[in-house]
């Protein structure tokens, strides 16, 4: 039996699947020893993804409460509601939140119904809560959400730096390609990160930041840098703007100790291929994009960019969340990298074809559960996530989505701590039942294939969204056959945006063999070599952009500790999917708050007890598990658990709702918190 290449359900590196379907929903999976992502690697997740296709769990029919419906009239209420509250309150009393797990196809047409024909900003994507940082900083430095980087810059980097990645953990094949870069080509590698994680254990180096601690570290590194002679006023002059008091905003103490800061400069300066790797350490905080500008602006300066085995590099979480980022599916973007001014929303209006373009950007993640909360937003449809979950302060959000007078929830899952909450569930299609497309980390584009035919009666996301936007009178323009007819259009919209339109004129579906898909070239705006570098900002320059270190908060008596959050190696997000499989539990089979044994031994807590850690938001229950790898002042929990999974470990409770002012990406990494023994 020939295998179906496709490509894994999970994270932004994007490995290429070969996937042989061998009984009735039954598939052994393998890498695709010719994708350029993976060359046939896989982690532990995509190896076991197999163990999750099953339908048990699966919601399979349209359900209006608990009523199971015919889709006709399930769509006709949904279309009705909406048509309803617009007529009622106006487009902005109506919401969409995404996801990046959705495929390039669903995420363009959900796009273009909000922002097209709604006519509501409101459109955002959990992707807020994964890299808004990241892209605010892109456009701030490069003048558009640019990715500089490819995954082949790590095969002939020098030095590598990760800032606030467990890449060992949380991008386990990319972890594959520095080891071998280490083994084959003496690589070094350097880890910025508050905890001593699996990845810090095996760097170089090792700089154990304060949390929010990396714009000083970034800003004493490029003064170091100044200091040595080490910037390059060539490729400054040519290439980059520079804004007053630019220089005299490095002069700070870089926070960490001065031989260990040291050893890093001599590593850096000996280094001019040097990528640096960031991730949710780095986007996941109030001050994340001066965080992301701040690597930026050392590779800038240094003209570690735009050449092999250089550059600072954006490492995404989901899927597809650069397939998101590239439709618009953010709030704060129209669609193609377009925004809101009037030349570009005339653009977006004559391709689309309509009257009812989207008068601005619309509420960010936070901002948009809140205007629930508050009644501003009367329907909401949530796709393929799980706020209730996964977003700060998830009570308050859960108290936001009992109030909403509409809530639909297109979904794969039957119960979830989201559709709990759901006057219509829509069943949807997931990985290995519909075919489209997915964009990774570094901007290559793959398809994700059907394996099986469509359980139930569930239908892919595109095709509920093209239903609905039917039945609310917008039919001739979402007469879409297929999901590769869908693709055509967003292929040919791209081209407004100028930078993606060769992309994509070079890959319409239809007229792609699958060989040239696989071997499409990450997008790059100006060839590799600095002298050909022109950047999409005005007058063809990137900014160096001014970044302060954020003032440490002070101390609350009642919370005296730092909560930090993130990921373990073998579950996914709040574990829909992966807490189906068996072998993946094994790895945690609980949530656990690591704390230092110093505190544990002031206050009581054993190894293997019991303790309650509380925030200013929340409260929940962990598993104890002292550990060295944090400082006595830090504690951290995993982010996946949810109420149907554990009566503990609900750490979306306990973040804080606070958000980075240019990127509305709330701060998950450091939130006020304090512990005791339950
Ligand atoms: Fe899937 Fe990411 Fe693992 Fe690759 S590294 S197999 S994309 S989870």
């Amino acid at each position: 039996m020939a295998a179906i290449l496709t490509t894994c359900a999970y994270c932004g590196v994007g490995c290429g699947i070969a996937a042989k379907v061998v009984g009735d929903r039954k598939v052994s999976i393998a890498g695709d020893k010719d994708h350029p992502a993976n060359r046939g690697a896989l982690c532990s997740k995509g190896i076991h993804l197999g163990e999750t296709v099953g339908l048990e769990g699966r919601l399979l029919h349209p359900m209006i409460g608990e009523e199971r419906v015919e889709w006709d009239r399930a769509l006709d209420e949904v279309a009705g509601r909406m048509r309803e509250c617009v007529e009622t309150y106006g487009p902005d009393s109506v919401a969409l939140y995404v996801s990046g797990q959705l495929l390039t196809e669903d995420y363009y047409v959900a796009n273009k119904l909000a922002k097209g024909f709604i006519g509501t900003g409101n459109i955002d994507t959990n992707s807020r809560l994964c890299m808004a940082s990241a892209v605010a900083a892109h456009q701030r430095a490069f003048g558009e959400d640019v990715v500089p980087c490819s995954y082949e810059d790590l095969d002939c980097a020098e030095l590598i730096v990760l800032v606030g990645s467990n890449t060992a953990w949380c991008h386990p094949v990319i972890w594959q390609r520095i080891e071998r870069a280490r083994e084959q080509h003496g690589t070094r590698l350097v880890v910025i990160d508050p905890r001593r994680t699996e990845t810090a254990e095996r760097a170089d180096l090792h700089l154990a930041v304060r949390p929010d601690g990396d714009v000083a570290l970034f800003n004493a590194l490029l003064g170091e840098m100044l200091a040595r002679g080490l910037v390059d006023q060539d490729f400054l002059a040519a290439h980059c703007t520079i804004p007053a008091q630019f220089w005299d905003s490095l002069d700070c103490s870089p926070g960490v100790p001065a031989e260990v800061f040291s050893r890093f400069a001599d590593m850096v300066a000996e280094s001019p291929r040097t990528v640096t790797l960031f991730s949710q350490g780095a986007n996941q905080s109030v001050g994340g994009t001066d965080k992301c500008n701040a690597i930026t602006n050392l590779h800038l300066a240094t003209g570690r960019i735009n050449r092999p085995g250089a550059g600072p590099f954006s490492i995404t979480g989901q899927p597809n969340a650069m397939g998101g980022r590239e439709v618009g599916g953010l709030s704060s973007m129209l669609a193609v990298h377009l925004g809101f001014s009037l030349a570009e929303r005339a653009d977006v209006a004559t391709f689309w074809k309509t009257d009812h373009l989207c008068k601005g950007p619309g509420l960010k993640a936070i901002d948009l559960f809140r205007a629930v909360h508050d009644g501003r937003i009367k329907f909401l449809w949530i796709m393929g996530t799980n706020p209730a979950v996964s977003m700060p302060d998830a009570g308050f959000v859960r108290e936001a989505l009992a109030r909403c007078p509409t809530l639909v929830v297109s979904e794969i899952m039957a119960e979830t701590d989201t559709s709990r909450f759901a006057h219509v569930r829509l069943p949807a299609l997931g990985w290995g039942e519909k075919d489209g497309t997915v964009t990774n980390s570094e901007r290559r584009i793959s398809r994700q294939r059907a394996l099986f035919t469509p359980p139930g009666e569930a239908r892919a996301d595109w095709q509920i969204i093209c239903e609905v936007a039917r039945l609310t009178g917008f039919e001739e323009h979402f007469s879409f056959d297929s999901a590769a007819d869908v693709f055509r259009e967003y292929a040919a919209m791209s081209a407004l945006s100028g930078a993606y339109g060769k992309l994509f004129d070079l890959t319409a579906w239809a007229d792609c063999s699958d060989a040239e898909y696989d071997t499409m070239r990450p997008f790059r705006w100006g060839g590799r070599h600095p002298c050909a570098a022109r950047f999409p900002a005005e007058g063809g320059k990137a900014r160096l952009v001014r970044v302060t270190a954020p003032v440490t908060p002070s101390q609350q008596p009642d919370f005296p500790l730092r909560l930090n959050t993130g990921r373990y190696r073998d579950q996914w997000h709040t574990m829909t999917r992966t807490g189906l499989s068996p072998k993946l539990s094994i790895h945690r089979r609980e949530p656990r708050v690591e704390v230092h044994p110093d505190v544990a031994s002031e206050i009581g807590l054993l190894d293997g007890g019991l303790a309650r850690v509380g925030t200013p938001f929340g409260e929940s229950i962990y598993r104890v598990e002292l550990s060295e790898a944090v400082r006595p002042s830090e504690i951290f929990v995993p982010m996946h658990w949810s109420d149907g999974l554990s009566a503990g470990g609900r750490t979306g409770r306990l973040v804080q709702p606070t958000v980075d002012p240019h990127s509305g990406q709330p701060g998950f990494k450091n939130t006020a918190a304090r512990i005791a023994p339950f």
